[in-house]
């Protein structure tokens, strides 16, 4: 039953450097990670254990754990990949176009992307997701590693604001940390993201 896996980094624990210090990385990937992995593939087993007990005591417990340990898994295996030591710099094309159509412009996109994830209250994540419904980019704040967020959305850009993030690295100046991250972003990842998002196909499946 144990389905959800650790997916290997495409690039070394340095590779971020002096963005992202190696150290932050290997905890963050190899423990932080792991944990919600793990995390995700026990409340799967309970379910199931609960399901054949017919015993659905705990279920509030268990949902909430398969929530925010999926949730972890799945946001921090988008992050891996839209992070890269050999940054484009900006969006190109038709990604860059899409950002200005809905934000104004790319620094009015990034003003609102800064301000989201540090204005977080607590743990979480800011993010770009596509919203098929409305059919544009909005950006949301995530609450812990699951909340706040409408269920159909599809996060196609996603910043890490926990305190294990950052901490190591830039101890409480938060802004300097966010700053850092838009050197370090992989615009062709986003942008696959974005084309299978807009297309109706899961960006999910870019996951690993
Ligand atoms: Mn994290």
């Amino acid at each position: 039953m144990s389905n959800y896996v650790l997916p290997e980094l495409p690039y070394d624990y340095a590779a971020l450097e002096p963005h992202i210090s190696a150290t932050i990385m290997e905890l963050h990937h190899s423990k932080h990670h792991a944990a919600y992995v793990a995390g995700a593939n026990t409340a799967i087993e309970k379910l199931a254990e609960a399901r054949e007990s017919g015993d659905f005591a705990n279920i509030n417990r268990l949902q909430k754990d398969l929530a925010f340990h999926l949730g972890g898994h799945t946001n921090h295996s988008i992050f891996w990949r839209n992070l890269t030591p050999d940054s484009q710099g900006r969006p190109t094309g038709d990604l860059s176009a899409a950002i200005d159509e809905f934000f104004g412009s790319f620094e009015k996109f990034q003003a609102q992307f800064n301000a989201a994830s540090l204005g977080l209250q607590g743990s979480g994540w800011g993010f770009l997701a596509w919203d098929g419904i409305g059919k544009r980019l909005i950006i949301e704040q995530l609450y812990d590693q699951q909340g706040n967020a409408p269920v159909a959305t599809i996060p196609v850009l996603m910043l890490d604001m926990w305190e294990h993030a950052f901490y190591l690295d830039y101890k409480n100046v938060k802004a300097d940390y966010v700053k850092a991250f838009w050197n370090i972003i992989n615009w062709d990842d986003v942008a696959a993201r974005f084309d299978a998002a807009r297309a109706g196909t899961s960006g999910l499946l870019l996951v690993s």
